[in-house]
């Protein structure tokens, strides 16, 4: 009775503490979409109050007393008079609610204020520092936030490197001596493939994108796509933003952005659907768990594998526009009406080394991240200085991709990551690759017409094969669990490498050569 009695009164402290993030989050989405221009200061005080008080009432003695009757609070391990009596979901609900609890109390509040607070004002300088192409204006608050990370990572603790502590934040269990490996495996991969398609006489012709397109035609477009995937306007909007991005406030509240340039036709098409794909896990998870870790995803890399798997799977392929084109020409008669498929495809699938990560292809954007997990990696493990960055990023720009930032607002200062203390969180991009492929070809092995369906225009199959095994799981897994669970193997670039041979190597007509060729 004791234990009912106090994990309902858990939950819905959790609940509660939910409500004011939720809130908080439906201000940021305003900020993003509808806010008027001028009311950006107060609305920063507003955030910061509810962040603040839902920060305070989650480290609570309350919440502290709570788990307690569950669980050791400095080891977490739950108490074994709880052993048998609780389920496989409490269990995962307590792990995860005390990893969260535990986190948080590590970071005292003066610490996390000093951190806000340089965030808050790093942001600012940033974008004017982007905008006027000037690094030396953005080093003293880069430098004094690498500082504060740094810190942020002794005071969580860490083996190995505190570079761990970081990315732990964003891919729970995820460890620098496993990317290290995986990333140099992929990245010979990706060297080979980018040349062979450098080298290839055949090339897209990708001018037919960039013709002019009715924007509310293209946004239109982009909300019929969504329908399709299972997207459920009941319990969502897709709306306009600068930067497109998904937002939740409950399974039953779940909104998506896009943007939307007249001669740009892939930038609306792709935000849609991979914003989509983010969309469908959020309305995915378990209501009845809201609040609790157990309706929340399990991490950013696990995210991002779903927009992935609808964006470069699903959106990319042959099948998907075996439906849509003929759609899309019949919206874009005077653009489209003379395009072949075939050629519409090629296009959308061009690889070309770029300086901008956001606009990058399926290939080029994991080289992009690789560059930033090094640079990052060097800088949180002190090897590098933050005012080297400059010329470290454009060498490795060079190394990666063969070419080089004309200026540092097309290099080092392009991305916002960092300027709001996002140390770790780009090798979240790529893991979300190699997750989706791993997933997409474990769903044509339990779906045999999946392709078929997609053809047809019928993405419920895999939505509701998404649903059951991804979805519906909140964080009950680690990433590494949900994976081997749903596919058998541990993560491995295998699917992703095998992908990118087999679609590119037909576009530009090179032959996949084996992996090793060994002469016997
Ligand atoms: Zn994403």
């Amino acid at each position: 009775m004791a234990t009912l009695v106090s994990l309902d009164a858990l939950t819905s402290k959790l609940r509660e503490i939910h409500h004011l993030r939720d809130a908080a989050a439906v201000l940021s989405w305003d900020q993003e979409t509808y806010m008027p221009p001028r009311s950006g200061a107060i609305r920063a005080e507003q955030l910061a109050t509810l962040q603040t008080l839902a920060h305070n009432q989650f480290v609570s003695t309350d919440i502290e007393s709570l788990l307690t009757s569950f669980l050791d609070i400095e080891t977490g391990i739950i108490l074994p008079e709880q052993q048998t009596s609780l389920d496989e979901p409490t269990h995962a609900l307590l792990r995860e609610t005390w990893r969260d609890f535990s986190r948080a109390k590590k970071l005292p509040s003066s610490f996390v204020n000093e951190l806000e607070r340089e965030c808050s004002l790093a942001q600012q300088v940033w974008a004017e520092a982007r905008k006027t192409n000037d690094f030396q204006r953005f080093l003293p608050n880069l430098e004094r936030l690498v500082g504060l990370k740094r810190q942020e990572a002794d005071y969580l603790g860490y083996t190995d490197s505190p570079y761990n502590a970081l990315l732990d934040t964003y891919e729970p269990g995820s460890t620098v001596a496993q990317l290290r490996p995986l990333f140099a495996e992929l990245r010979t991969h990706l060297i080979r493939l980018l040349d062979q398609i450098r080298n290839s006489p055949v090339q897209p012709n990708t001018s037919l994108l960039t013709q002019s397109f009715d924007t509310t035609k293209q946004v239109d477009f982009g909300r019929l796509v969504l329908k399709h995937m299972g997207y459920d306007f009941q319990r969502g909007r897709l709306d306009l933003s600068a930067h497109p991005f998904t937002t939740s406030f409950h399974p039953t509240d779940v909104r998506v952005t896009t943007r939307v340039f007249d001669a740009d036709l892939p930038s609306c098409l792709f935000s849609c659907i991979h914003e989509g794909g983010h969309g469908l896990y959020e309305q995915g998870l378990p209501s009845k768990y809201y609040g609790t870790p157990l309706s929340e995803a399990i991490s950013l890399g696990i995210h991002e594998s779903q927009s992935r798997l609808w964006e470069n799977s699903v959106g990319r392929s042959k099948a998907f526009w075996q439906y849509f084109y003929p759609k899309l020409q019949e919206i874009f008669p005077a653009q489209l009406g003379g395009v072949q498929a075939d050629e519409f495809y090629f296009a959308i699938n061009r690889v070309a080394p770029s300086f901008i990560r956001v606009e990058a292809d399926e290939l080029t954007y994991n080289l992009h991240i690789m560059v930033r997990f090094e640079i990052e990696l060097d800088v949180i493990e002190g090897r590098v200085q933050v005012e080297e960055l400059p010329e470290i990023w454009n060498a490795k720009i060079q190394e990666y991709l063969g070419i080089t930032p004309p200026n540092d607002a097309e290099g080092v200062l392009q991305d916002v990551h960092w300027s709001f203390g996002a140390f770790g969180y780009f090798p979240t991009y790529t893991l979300g690759n190699l997750y989706a492929a791993m997933l997409f070809h474990q769903a044509k092995k339990d779906i045999p017409t999946l392709e078929k369906t997609i053809g047809e225009g019928n993405f419920l199959p895999l939505k509701n094969w998404l649903n059951d095994q991804v979805h519906q799981w909140g964080r009950q897994y680690s990433a590494s669990e949900l994976i081997q669970r749903v596919t058998g193997q541990a993560l491995t670039p295998e699917p992703f490498i095998q992908d990118l041979e087999e679609k590119f190597g037909n576009l530009y007509q090179f032959s996949t050569q084996p992996h090793s060729q060994n002469p016997s």
